[in-house]
């Protein structure tokens, strides 16, 4: 039996133990899950510097904070998720108990991706303990010291029989996908996610798909260019531009291209001094694999701003790039790096025609002060979500569903969304054996007296 296999057999034995069924057993655990973020900043820190060349702010800022909210949240709305949820009845079944029940999947396979490697693993977790579920955890093996780290922590603190971490890379994880699970939850790429959807479908396993995408940004000439580049500059050069609802692209009209170079090169200066590389708020990318993917990008692209880049180090210094053309080999894939292509366009309307002209983004970003043009790119585009006058922020609310469509993913999470997603919504409906008198009109014959009304 493959290492693989055992963990996934050891977390369904102690799924069917039925200890996940009392939410005093999930709440200790997603307790036991606070404290080891409590506990444990220095070693998650120091593994995401070495991975990322993460900041001291930048772990807590775009990685633990947001877990240990969504920790609290779970564990205080716990009982009120869980709980059965009455529903409207019908003539027929008005004096009986008619509700959804909640109720655990099974054992959930978790499998994450590299960029943010404890929001985008952990998160899911969280829900998946909350909702009752066995989870075995994937980290991405691309972010080395980190999944090193999920690997020695996790089972310091929770159930590790019912949680096992396995590590590896591709084999390790193909022979996981042979197992059979009652959900996989992944986050990555699409050309792998379809192979996470070909496995399931072995076995009808339901997928959450968290994938990524060319995510659109339109400026439109009329707003505040200084505030709306500001804005745009740090969605994108965050984490050295890999995250996944970086806006990819801009298009604007040609008339304000030269501002917009101005002001986000302003900016760059101003978050990352003048030398990039030397400041501690600027990131590296993950790998040299990466690294050349992303510079064979810009190849046959003008550089207006940045373009610096160093092999040894993984660093590609914050890059913008004009008067792109559709054709360019960097609008061929998501760019998952710090480029920032510009392509004009002459209207809403053509900038609308663009964006449905291709896949459906994981997030769309309009900047604007007309709130009818904002309105309309809404209610004119589809994307995983959408966000008017700022970036990245819709990740943090979680009250919102978060998630893609389309290419960009399906299924969605973040807060209650990922307690739903993760157990089935069981129809429940209690008659009692009485009122039998009510029910003589469906039974057989049907006759005209009994249609009588
Ligand atoms: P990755 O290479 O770490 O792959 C993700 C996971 O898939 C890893 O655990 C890896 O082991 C596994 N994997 C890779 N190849 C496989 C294969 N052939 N068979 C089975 N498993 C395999 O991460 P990535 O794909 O480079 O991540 C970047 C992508 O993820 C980007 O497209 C980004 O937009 C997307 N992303 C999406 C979200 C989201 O929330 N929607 C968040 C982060 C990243």
């Amino acid at each position: 039996m493959s290492q693989q296999q055992k963990a996934v057999e050891r977390a369904r034995k102690a799924f069917r133990t039925g200890r996940t069924k009392p939410l005093e057993y999930r709440i200790a655990q997603l307790k036991n899950l606070q404290r080891l973020f409590v506990e444990r900043q220095k070693e998650i820190a120091d593994a995401l510097k070495k991975d990322l060349n993460k900041s001291e702010f930048g772990t807590p800022l775009y990685e633990t904070l947001g877990l240990e909210g969504e920790i609290n949240m779970a564990i205080s709305k716990l009982a009120e998720w869980a709980a059965p949820r009455p529903v409207t009845k019908n003539l027929l079944t008005i004096s009986d108990q008619v509700y959804i029940h909640p109720e655990p999947l099974g054992v959930v396979l978790i499998i994450g991706a590299w960029n943010y490697p404890w929001a985008v693993t952990i998160q899911p977790l969280i829900g998946a303990i909350a909702a009752g579920n066995a989870v075995v955890i994937k980290p991405s093996e691309v972010c080395v010291h980190t999944a090193k780290a999920m690997e020695d922590l996790l089972p310091l603190y929770i159930d590790k029989e019912m949680y096992p971490v396995v590590t590896g890379g591709v084999p390790e994880t193909q022979e996981l996908l042979k197992q059979r699970f009652d959900h996989i939850f992944y986050t990555g790429n699409c050309m792998v996610g379809k192979v996470i959807m070909e496995a399931a479908a072995k076995y009808l396993t339901p997928v959450t798909l968290e994938l990524g995408g060319k995510s659109p940004c339109y400026i439109d000439k009329s707003c505040d260019l200084t505030i709306a580049c500001r804005r745009i500059a740090w969605g994108k050069f965050t984490n050295c531009g890999q995250t996944c609802i970086a806006p990819d692209y801009i298009l604007c009209d040609p008339s304000i291209q030269d501002r917009v170079i101005e002001e986000i090169k302003r900016n760059v200066k101003e978050f990352y001094t003048e030398d990039p590389k030397t400041c501690p708020d600027y990131g590296r990318i993950i790998n040299k694999r990466h690294f050349k993917r992303v510079m064979a990008l810009m190849e046959d692209s003008t550089v207006a701003v940045g373009g610096e880049n160093d092999e040894s180090e993984c660093y590609i210094a914050p890059t913008v790039l004009r008067d792109v053309k559709p054709e360019a080999k960097v609008m061929q894939e998501e760019i998952f790096g710090p480029l920032l292509p510009i392509l004009s366009v002459g209207s809403v309307d053509e900038a609308i025609d663009f964006i449905n002209q291709r896949e459906k983004p994981l997030a769309l970003y309009v900047f604007s002060s007309d709130n009818k043009l904002i309105k309309r790119m809404i209610s004119e585009t589809s994307s995983g979500g959408v966000l008017a006058n700022d970036c990245l922020v819709h990740f943090s609310v979680s009250s919102l569903p978060f998630g893609g469509v389309g290419n960009s993913g399906m299924g969605c999470y973040h807060g209650k969304f990922t307690f739903d997603q993760l157990s089935h919504l069981r129809g429940c409906l209690v008659k009692q054996l009485k009122m039998e008198g009510v029910n003589n009109m469906r039974y057989p014959p049907h006759t005209a007296k009994k249609l009588d009304w």
